[in-house]
C-alpha cells in the first residue's frame, strides 16, 4: 500500500519545573535559596531520509510526543533537557497546518526542521531572591511544549519522472539505469508506489529518476490508481515518456502517447509544458519496422527528442542517459514550496471562554482558546512571539482587561505565564 498523505499530531515536551529549595549545611543556620531551573522540553524535529519514498510509517502511528524536561532540584541543579524526537520523512514531504492548509515547510533538503519547540524550563527559586525577599518560597512551572496538528503530503523530489501506460517498461528501465530494484511483472499496476533511483552519469554527475506508477486514461479524473501518483510528476524537471514501441499489447503507440499527454494536461496545464524525451521501449521485439519509423517521424515533426531503446537488453540506454543529463543541465532546479503564513488564532476570543480574576495585584486570565494559542507559540522564537502578541491584540482581551480595571504596569498571568501589562 502506497501512502502519500498522512495526518499527524505532534507535541513537544514541556519544560521541567523550577525547584523551591534552600541551602542546607551542618552548622549553617538558614541557607539561601538554591532551587535549580527545570530542563527544556524536547523538540519535535523533522528530518529528510533519502531512502524513504512513502509516508507508510505514518499510517498507524499518528501521535508523537517528545520527552519533557526534568524538574530542577536543590543545590542549584538544573533539570536535564528532554531529548528531541526526530521523525524521519521522505525528501519532498510538504508539511501543512491541518486547520488552514497553509504550507509550514517543504522538507526539500537534509536540514533538520523544528516542527514544534519544547517548552522552556521554569526558573528555580534562586532567581527570585532580592534584598527584601531573601527566602522566596516559589518557583516557576515549566512552559508547555508547542503542539501541532499537521498534514504530511509527499511530492517526491526527482529530476526525472518516467511516465507512460502500465506495462510499457518503466520499472524495467529504472532498474536498468540505476541500482533501484523496483518490482517488475507482466501485468498492469504492478507498481503500487513510486520507486526512486539514482542514475550515475559520470564520477561527479548523477540524477534522480522516479518510476511513477502507470498513468491510465481518466487518471486525472480519479479513475484507477494513476491520479494519486500524478502529483509526484509535478516537481520533476523532465519527463521521460516511455512508449511500448512493439505494440505488444495491441495498442497504437501514437495513440498511447497522445492520451498520456492529455491526462497530464488535464491534471495540470503546466505539466503539459514540462520538457519531454520520448523513449520508445521494447525495440528488441519490434516486428513491424515501419510502425517504428512512423512513430519516429511523428516525434521528429513535433521536435520531440526520440530514443529507441530496450530496457531488457540495455540497448540505447547510454545514449538516453547522456541525453537526459544534458537536458537537465540546462533546466531550472527542482521547485521548492515557500511557507505560507498561517494565523488561525487571529480573531475575537469568545467571552464565554475567558475568565479574568484579580488576586493580590495579579490578573489571572484563563480559557481554552488561550491554552491552545499558548501551545502553538514557540517562546524562544521572536517571529512566533510577534504572532502571539498579534493574536492577543486582535482577540479583544485587552478591552476586557481594561473594562475590569487593569492599569499599565500591572502583572497579567496568562495560562501560568506572567507579563507586564502594556497597551
Ligand atoms: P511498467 O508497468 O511500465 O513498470 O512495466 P514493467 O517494467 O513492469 O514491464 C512490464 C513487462 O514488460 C515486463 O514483463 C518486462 O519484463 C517487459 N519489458 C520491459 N522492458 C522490456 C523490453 O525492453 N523488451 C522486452 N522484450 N520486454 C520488456
Ligand atoms: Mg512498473
Amino acid at each position: 500500500m502506497f501512502v502519500d498523505k498522512a495526518d499527524i499530531s505532534v507535541a513537544a515536551g514541556s519544560g521541567g519545573n523550577g525547584a523551591v529549595s534552600f541551602h542546607r549545611e551542618k552548622y549553617v543556620a538558614a541557607g539561601g535559596p538554591d532551587g535549580g531551573d527545570g530542563g527544556r522540553g524536547g523538540n519535535i524535529v523533522l528530518k529528510a531520509d533519502a531512502n524513504m519514498s512513502t509516508l507508510m510509517d505514518f499510517r498507524y502511528k499518528r501521535k508523537y510526543k517528545a520527552a519533557s524536561g526534568a524538574d530542577g532540584s536543590g543545590n542549584q541543579k538544573t533539570g536535564r533537557d528532554g531529548d528531541d524526537l526526530v521523525i524521519r520523512v521522505p525528501l519532498g514531504t510538504l508539511v501543512r497546518d491541518k486547520d488552514t492548509g497553509a504550507i509550514i515547510k517543504d522538507i526539500s533538503d537534509t536540514e533538520p526542521f523544528i516542527l514544534a519547540a519544547g517548552g522552556r524550563g521554569g526558573w528555580g527559586n534562586k532567581h527570585f531572591a532580592t534584598p527584601v525577599r531573601q527566602a522566596p518560597r516559589f518557583a516557576r512551572p515549566g512552559l508547555p511544549g508547542q503542539r501541532r496538528d499537521v498534514v504530511l503530503e509527499l511530492k517526491l523530489l526527482a529530476d526525472v519522472g518516467l511516465a507512460g501506460f502500465p506495462n510499457v517498461g518503466k520499472s524495467t528501465l529504472l532498474a536498468a539505469m540505476s541500482k533501484a530494484h523496483p518490482k517488475i511483472a507482466n501485468y498492469h499496476f504492478t507498481t503500487l508506489y513510486p520507486n526512486l533511483g539514482v542514475v550515475y552519469v559520470s564520477e561527479d554527475s548523477s540524477f534522480v529518476m522516479a518510476d511513477i506508477p502507470g498513468i491510465i486514461e481518466g487518471a486525472s479524473e480519479g479513475a484507477g490508481l494513476g491520479h494519486d501518483f500524478l502529483r509526484h510528476i509535478e516537481r520533476c524537471r523532465l519527463i521521460v515518456h516511455v512508449i511500448d514501441a512493439s505494440g505488444s499489447e495491441g495498442r497504437d503507440p501514437i495513440e498511447d502517447y497522445e492520451s498520456i499527454n492529455t491526462e497530464l494536461a488535464r491534471y495540470d496545464a503546466r505539466l503539459a509544458q514540462r520538457p519531454q524525451i520520448v523513449a520508445a521501449n521494447k525495440c528488441d521485439i519490434v516486428s513491424d519496422k515501419s510502425a517504428l519509423e512512423t512513430l519516429r517521424r511523428y516525434m521528429q515533426e513535433r521536435g520531440i527528442p526520440f530514443y529507441e531503446i530496450s530496457a531488457a537488453t540495455h540497448s540505447g540506454l547510454d545514449r538516453l542517459r547522456t541525453a537526459i543529463s544534458s537536458q537537465l543541465s540546462v533546466l531550472p532546479p527542482i521547485g521548492v514550496f515557500e511557507p505560507e503564513y498561517s494565523e488561525p488564532y487571529l480573531g475575537l476570543i469568545s467571552p464565554d471562554d475567558l475568565t479574568i480574576e484579580q488576586d493580590d495585584g495579579i490578573w489571572f486570565v484563563e480559557g481554552s482558546w488561550l491554552e491552545r494559542l499558548v501551545s502553538r507559540v514557540n517562546f524562544g522564537d521572536s517571529e512566533s512571539m510577534m504572532y502571539f502578541e498579534r493574536a492577543l491584540k486582535s482577540s479583544g482581551l485587552y478591552d476586557r482587561l481594561e473594562q475590569s480595571g487593569i492599569k499599565e504596569g500591572d502583572t497579567v498571568s496568562i495560562v501560568g505565564m506572567e507579563f507586564e501589562y502594556k497597551r
